[in-house]
């Protein structure tokens, strides 16, 4: 119990101290205030600053939201907000890590190199990018697409959960560690978790690799294309 309290401890400790280190990072040359780190760990641990429990109308509503959002550093760096692309009633939704610098340019999910094989997998499938939800865990681009930090998922997840209980898919496609690792709760490696079916709020939940993997490392492009062609037979199914 007394490790327990004390790995938590640590674990918020640590994400304060990165926050921290990224407002540095950012340009802020004085060292935040007690008062200003206390603000940063209580909308880290509070419910309310997390938004877990709003309730959203409409997509725009949660749109919005993702605009006026300040709950992480991201904001000051990106040029759009990357919010989503497709159908809003589909069956199957992607669910990616966090824009990259083409998204970031035009405030749309998966546009660039990986979006290109992200757009040849969903093809393969015999879907279109149209019929299928495209979204991320992140919403702003990381700077250099350094990987996504645990406090900016904590602060941004709220939104995917927001955005996945107003399409109701039948089927989430899980694209890399962080989706699938934030999504499922796990430590698991994506080796691990990919190539079988996971359940997420009552949802069929497939992780695969990242399509960005796929483009340093094809030889696992026959794991996904195994991974999809499960999808597609529980879409057939639906
Ligand atoms: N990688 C992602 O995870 N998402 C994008 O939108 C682009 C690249």
């Amino acid at each position: 119990m007394k490790d327990t309290l004390l790995n938590e401890y640590i674990d918020i400790l640590t994400s304060v101290k990165s926050h921290v280190e990224d407002e540095l990072e950012l340009g802020f040359n004085e060292m935040p205030s007690s008062e200003q780190i206390k603000m940063s760990a209580d909308s880290l641990f509070s419910l309310e600053g997390q938004g877990r429990e709003i309730v959203y109308n409409t997509m725009d509503d949660i749109r919005k939201a993702v605009e006026e959002c300040h709950k992480c550093p991201l904001y000051k760096t990106r040029t759009n907000i990357v919010f989503d692309s497709g159908n809003e009633n589909a069956k199957l939704v992607f669910v990616g890590e966090a824009p990259g610098y083409d998204e970031d340019q035009q405030g749309k999910p998966f546009v660039g190199k990986a979006g290109q094989k992200l757009t040849q997998i969903i093809n393969a499938i015999k879907l279109s990018r149209e019929e299928v939800y495209i979204t991320n865990v992140l919403k702003c681009r990381p700077p250099n697409n350094r990987n996504p930090l645990p406090h900016e998922i904590e602060a941004c997840e709220p939104f995917l959960i927001a955005q996945l209980r107003m399409i109701k898919p039948k089927i989430i496609c899980a694209l890399g560690t962080f989706a699938a690792q934030t999504l499922l709760r796990s430590d698991q490696a994506i080796s691990k978790l990919r190539g079988r079916f996971h359940t997420y709020q009552g949802i069929k939940l497939m992780p695969t690799y990242h399509p960005a993997f796929l483009l340093r490392s094809p030889k696992y492009k026959k794991d996904v294309w195994e991974d999809v062609q499960r999808v597609r037979a529980e879409y057939d199914k639906e």
